[in-house]
């Protein structure tokens, strides 16, 4: 039987048809079910592809269900697309600034949004084949495509078949939230699932939502064409982040042209001919802001109609998602979840890592948890914000002492000369002891600093030890060793001082 010939992937170009010949292939045939399966995995995004993966690996009989397109959100309309046009909009950036370095263009660079679209379409369709039905096939997995839900304690229903199960895993992702704003739906909005199909670029783009997803993609349309408009209900843009670091980000928008509207409370929308407009309260002050579309990117809400889940005894939140303990088991004992649908991280490498520790504890009765995992992020706007462990106000709200050591870029020979020098390196190490609690990075390529401090938290290693990590000159990353450094003079107390003073004299005979 052939299971569907409906998931289009907008435009319906070549890019896309060889990405859903991949993730979605219309002549896919759902294999003869096994008697019982080691494990059934529903959801192929990450945390699903993973888990499926990894268990087959090991030699279970593993089945993967998939309503719509397997890679799920990140490389269908997440991390993979998002980071292309991030790509395509550095370049305009860069371009646009190259005077300050001494380059002169012969003609203002200009921006082909429609090839930058397509590039990005060419990429997502390059790097399907690794999550592509084929590939986990051939993994030994036995794939079905069909929405699946739970129709008793050890078995699962997906395209008219009943699959029995020892364990199983819920890896059904998120969404974006749905903003309930009145008049919003019948204007209609754009939101990560419908965003990168666009072919032309809004003259007028409004997003909502001042969040990670908000806005690396207001930065991003704002330099490939658009006037951006980000309203967010909070005062500052990325508040979840440390503050400093946020400000940095936010006074970017701001010399980069993005309007901000803070403290911003939409009470409407309406449609307008072909445009649209917004009413929000902003100080006490109704405004109206006139745009051609709105992207709204405010908030994810976990996966979790439609699966049955009461029937099961497996307890779920609307906000939260499926609820778990710290081994990433549901409230009945032989299902588990991983990725979105069950973590505040929704990050790829959470899902990623929530996978392999459910293999090991559902499988071969393992209790590895999830409290005990260093976990990094990073936000890709310019420059990024990355972080790992506490914050000052984590530390603060658990009643943990820290000493805070900052390293600012302007500081840092390689970020002067790249002309990247706003930014900053934090540390928060316990008081009195070297112990790195949390780091925050604000760099060009913060992302790819961090995990110099993940691997010293993971592996326990102190700020005062990586001072003594040799770092080539000039690089960005000399900033965490020059941290190391502040550290260490903080140990050379006044009697160790005094020690060295007379060593010192005596040798001067
Ligand atoms: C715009 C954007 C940019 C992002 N950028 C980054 C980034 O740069 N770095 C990063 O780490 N993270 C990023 N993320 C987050 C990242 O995409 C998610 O954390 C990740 O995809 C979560 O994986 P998952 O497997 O848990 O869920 P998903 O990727 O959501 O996969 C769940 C899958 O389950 C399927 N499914 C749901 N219900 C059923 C059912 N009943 N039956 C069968 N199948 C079902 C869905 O169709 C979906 O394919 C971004 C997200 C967005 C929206």
């Amino acid at each position: 039987m052939s299971v569907s010939d409906t998931v289009l992937v907008r435009p319906a170009d070549a890019h896309n048809a060889r990405l859903v010949s991949n993730v979605h292939p219309p002549d896919w045939q759902n294999p003869t079910p096994a008697p019982c399966y080691n494990l059934v995995v529903i959801g192929a995004g990450t945390a699903g592809l993973v888990t499926a993966a990894g268990a087959a690996g090991l030699g279970a009989k593993v089945v993967l269900i998939e309503k719509n397109l397997l890679g799920g959100d990140c490389l269908n309309v997440g991390c993979v697309p998002s980071k292309a046009i991030i790509r395509s909009s550095r370049a305009i950036f860069d371009a646009r600034e190259a005077g300050r370095l001494g380059v002169r263009l012969d003609a203002p660079a200009k921006v082909d949004f429609p090839a930058v679209m397509e590039r990005m379409r060419k990429l997502r369709a390059d790097i399907s084949p690794h999550d592509s039905a084929q590939r986990f096939a051939k993994l030994g997995v036995d794939v079905f495509l069909g929405e699946a839900r739970f129709a008793g304690p050890d078995t699962v229903q997906v395209a008219g078949q009943t699959l029995r199960f020892k364990r199983a895993v819920i890896a059904t992702g998120a969404r974006p939230a749905d903003p309930l704003i009145p008049g919003l739906a019948d204007a209609g909005y754009l939101t990560n699932e419908t965003v990168f199909s666009l072919t032309q670029c809004p003259a007028r783009l409004a997003i909502i939502g001042g969040g990670p997803i908000g806005c690396e993609l207001a930065q991003a349309f704002q330099r490939l064409g658009s006037q951006v408009s980000l309203l967010h209900k909070n005062a500052h843009l990325l508040d979840r982040e440390d503050m400093d670091a946020a400000a940095l980000v936010q006074n970017a928008f701001i010399r980069e042209g993005i309007a901000l509207h803070l403290n911003a409370n939409i009470t409407r929308v309406e449609r307008n001919g072909d445009g649209k407009i917004i009413w929000y309260k902003a100080q006490g002050k109704e405004e109206t802001l006139p745009v051609d579309e709105i992207l709204a990117g405010a908030g994810r809400a976990p996966n979790i109609e439609g699966l049955n889940l009461e029937a099961v005894g497996v307890q779920s939140d609307p906000r939260k998602g499926v609820l778990v303990n710290d081994c990433l088991q549901t409230t009945n004992p032989r299902i588990y979840a991983a990725g979105d649908v069950c973590l505040a991280w929704k990050f790829t490498h959470a899902a990623d890592f929530t996978a392999r520790l459910v293999i090991q504890n559902a499988l071969f009765l393992g209790r590895k948890k999830l409290s005990s995992l260093t976990m990094p992020w990073c936000t890709y706007t310019d420059p990024e914000i990355a972080h790992v462990g506490l914050y000052e106000r984590d530390a603060r709200e658990r009643g943990i002492e820290v000493d805070t050591y900052v390293r600012e870029f302007k500081e840092v020979d390689r970020a002067v000369l790249d002309g990247e020098d706003d930014g900053f390196v934090k540390f928060h190490v316990r008081k009195g002891r070297d112990e790195i609690l949390g780091a925050t990075i604000v760099a060009r390529h913060a992302g790819e600093m961090i995990s110099e401090i993940s691997v010293a938290m993971a592996a326990r290693i102190g700020l005062g030890k990586l001072a003594s990590v040799i770092h080539p000159y000039p690089t960005q990353a000399e900033a965490l060793r020059q941290c190391g450094d502040a550290y260490n003079r903080t140990r050379l107390t006044p009697t160790v001082k005094k020690w060295m003073g007379r060593w010192l004299a005596w040798q001067r005979g």
